[in-house]
């Protein structure tokens, strides 16, 4: 159960210290997937997350940043400095509340800005309150070499995210229209021109090889994946002792 369908009075009794914030992002995705996938994902993911924690879990963030996805209508992007403000914002509001701990879900892989926004939230206000950040970018290779996708080439719009999209909402996926490109410059290159720059399809990754079936797999095996980063993130915390004049 989602603790934001609850009543203020029913999560003041339960008085979870664990508060999960999903963040997605608004942006193009090939000539396959909907503009709201990054969205979809955090939502799914999020509430499996939270459920299996037992945490407060916000509801997914539709915005956040992707300038590298300019070029078709669709994509919505904020300011970074705007994102690195409205995340400190959040989680003060929770941290003033009695929220000791916020994992952040990074269901899109563009926000660079999310780096120095934990640090500097970390850095600021250990122990009181510790902050972790986990980027499903990441669990990727995981995935591939547990065997779960068959490929290792996905940036934006690939295997993973078409199969995921076919397994939580398969009405919005055009698998007739997905096809396949991995660009030939590396991924840091979406600093210098847009995604339609490196590829003209917008896709960077093999979605012609997506089913729901990989896709509910990616789900559960995200879901576990994230609690234990979590997990050994805020133990590895726990056990920070003062240096001097830091808790840092
Ligand atoms: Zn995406």
């Amino acid at each position: 159960m989602e603790m934001y369908k609850l009543t203020a009075d029913e999560i003041m009794k339960k008085d979870p210290e664990l508060a999960i914030i999903p963040v997605g992002s608004l942006e193009q995705h090939g000539p396959h997937l909907p503009i709201m996938t990054d969205w979809a994902i955090a939502t799914e993911l999020g509430r499996r997350v939270a459920e299996k924690m037992d945490a407060f879990l916000i509801p997914a963030l539709p915005i956040s940043t992707c300038r590298e996805q300019m070029g078709k209508k669709g994509s919505v992007w904020m300011n970074p400095v705007t994102f690195y403000q409205m995340m400190t914002d959040i989680i003060l509001s929770l941290k003033e509340q009695g929220f000791k701990r916020v994992a952040i879900l990074q269901c899109h892989g563009g926000i660079f800005i999310m780096t120095p926004l934990v640090r500097d939230l970390n850095a600021k206000y250990n122990p009181d309150l510790m902050v972790a950040n986990v980027d499903i970018c990441t669990f990727g290779p995981i995935l591939h070499k547990e065997g779960i996708i068959e490929t290792n080439t996905e940036v934006h719009a690939g295997e993973g995210e078409t199969s995921k999209m076919l397994a939580i909402a398969p009405e919005t996926v055009k698998m007739d229209l997905a096809v396949d490109f991995v660009p030939s410059v590396p991924r840091p290159y979406l600093n210098y021109g847009s995604i339609y720059r490196a590829s003209p399809s917008g896709v960077w990754g093999e979605p012609t090889k997506a089913t729901a079936e990989k896709g509910k797999r990616i789900f559960e095996r995200s879901a576990e994946i994230a609690v234990e980063e979590i997990n050994k993130i805020f133990d590895y915390m726990s056990k920070k002792g003062k240096i001097n004049y830091s808790w840092f």
